[in-house]
């Protein structure tokens, strides 16, 4: 390690020095050519952090691991974790590294955390490392789904190691440097209850608590009051998803944050043609996590997040398991109501409407004519000024479409309102691939354009048509997403 950064950059070890049996001390694998792909200036610039610093050669070697702050401890954290419903004791950081806490400008801390910075003691056979198209697939569409209002980790830098990365083809690699409200997850709760050391989980919940839900602090039962809070927070985080269109793609419980922040941008993409069913990941074969199912399977990682916690509720387990129960019933009626009052604000209706049949009824058109959730409900927009045909040129049952917008529009909806919740551009499938093939060569224009596209999603600009236009019909039908790459 080299001259330390200036002494602006401080990085906070709390995680490390509170809980050291959830992390080891490790350092991130030397990169040959570290060269900076894209910095995320107005994030480095909530954290005080100076940009042209960051682009100079201290400042990239500090978002590769390879220069830490004094005082700094780099650690693997070690979390377990249900990946498609079975049980991995040992899981963990295999490729990534907690370099430390940042305090936001809003007081809160983050994490600044490095994806792809070489093997940890959790890498089994893995080799630790990143490519560069799967590191900004993450920048891109974690930034996107932040401009679109959703809880997110956020992006802070890629950059490219020069080291080579070995896939199916050899790819150039690279890290991901990101932030978060912290990288606590169902599966950090798991690890720590599979110890029997209920110290150790008291201390990581009254830690979880301390950070993301102080409220919980004085409530009768604090852990009961957090699993409440992180149930609430998941529940409105799926509805958000499920608004915009958005396909986790790997809702493993590692992969489920208690802060209710999206986490880990593998395998995700955005609906085109509105199905239920829609399943884009090569390696979800059984549709585990299709876009339908979202609610469900985050009500089944908090079961588990409850079981973990279960000694934590009472000292009498049947107590326990009634307590537990009670509040994770709860997740269906928060998600319903969250999701119903997201779908009457996409429609321009008043809070007060009962909205609920011309909701389905409109789902079951979308359905049934393969039409483009994001572009139709933007159009709807247009419908609500008195401009139908752009939504209604796109379906086959005209007499559907029409009997349906009579009723709609009888309900006096608000299209300025409407153009407020319905994005214009989402990172597209098709304009994500284009992206990244093009970054991967060397051309990053692409890649800017897109982000300037889906950064502000809500204003239409002129020039940027293609941004807001549906994938091709085979692209949009074949498309597959790739996991852990
Ligand atoms: P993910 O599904 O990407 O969240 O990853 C699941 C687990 O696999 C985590 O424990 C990761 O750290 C680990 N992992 C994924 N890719 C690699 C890799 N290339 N090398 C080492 N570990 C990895
Ligand atoms: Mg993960």
């Amino acid at each position: 390690m080299s001259t330390a950064p200036p002494s602006t950059v401080t990085l906070d070890d709390r995680f490390a020095r509170e809980l050291p049996e959830m992390s080891l001390p490790w350092q991130a694998e030397e990169a040959p050519e570290p060269r900076l792909l894209v910095l995320n200036e107005r994030l480095a610039a909530e954290f005080g952090l100076d940009t042209d610093w960051l682009r100079g050669p201290d400042g990239v070697r500090l978002l590769v691991g390879n220069q830490v702050p004094d005082g700094a401890t780099p650690v693997a954290q070690a979390y377990a974790g249900h990946q498609f419903g079975n049980y991995s004791p040992r899981l963990g950081d295999g490729r990534a590294l907690l370099l430390g806490e940042l305090v936001h400008a809003d007081g809160h801390p983050r994490d600044l955390h490095l994806k792809g910075s070489g093997r940890t003691p959790f890498a089994r056979g893995g080799d630790g490392l990143a490519a560069v198209g799967p590191m900004l697939r993450e920048y891109v569409v974690s930034e996107a789904l932040h401009a679109l209002g959703i809880p997110t980790t956020r992006s802070l830098a890629v950059v490219a190691t020069g080291r080579p990365v070995r896939r199916e083809t050899v790819l150039p690699g690279a890290v991901l440097a990101r932030t978060a409200s912290s990288h606590l997850r169902v599966g950090s709760f798991q690890y720590a209850r599979a110890t029997d050391d209920v110290d150790l989980l008291r201390r990581l919940a009254d830690h979880a608590v301390a950070r993301h839900h102080p409220a919980a602090a004085d409530a009768d039962r604090p852990h009961l009051a957090l699993f409440e809070a992180v149930v609430a927070a998941q529940a409105s985080l799926v509805a958000r998803w499920m608004l915009v269109g958005f396909v986790h793609g790997v809702m493993n419980t590692d992969n489920t944050t208690i802060s209710g922040e999206t986490i880990d941008y593998g395998p995700c993409a955005f609906l085109e043609a509105y199905d239920p069913a829609t399943v884009f990941s090569s390696i979800d074969h059984g549709g585990r996590y299709a876009y339908g199912n979202q609610p469900g399977v985050a009500q089944w990682n908090l079961a588990r997040l409850a079981e973990a916690l279960l000694p934590l509720f009472s000292d009498d387990q049947e107590q326990a398991v009634a307590l537990a129960l009670d509040v994770l019933g709860t997740f269906r009626e928060r998600y319903e109501s969250a999701w119903s009052a997201g779908m009457r604000a996409k429609l321009g209706l008043p809070g007060g409407v009962d909205a609920a049949a011309l909701v389905d009824d409109l789902l079951a058109l979308l359905r049934e004519n393969h039409v483009d959730h994001t572009s139709f409900y933007r159009g709807l927009g247009a419908a609500a000024r008195g401009d139908v045909e752009r939504v209604r040129g796109v379906f086959l049952d005209l007499a559907g479409i029409d009997a349906w917008l009579a009723r709609w529009r009888a309900l006096a909806p608000d299209a300025d309102a409407m153009d407020r919740v319905n994005p214009v551009y989402v990172p597209r499938n098709h304009l994500v691939e284009e992206a990244l093939s093009a970054a991967t060569e060397g051309d990053q224009e692409p890649l800017e354009r897109l982000l300037e596209a889906v950064t502000a999603p809500y204003g239409e600009r002129p020039g940027l048509e293609r941004y807001a236009a549906p994938a091709p019909e085979d692209f949009a039908t074949t498309y597959r997403t790739f996991c852990g790459t």
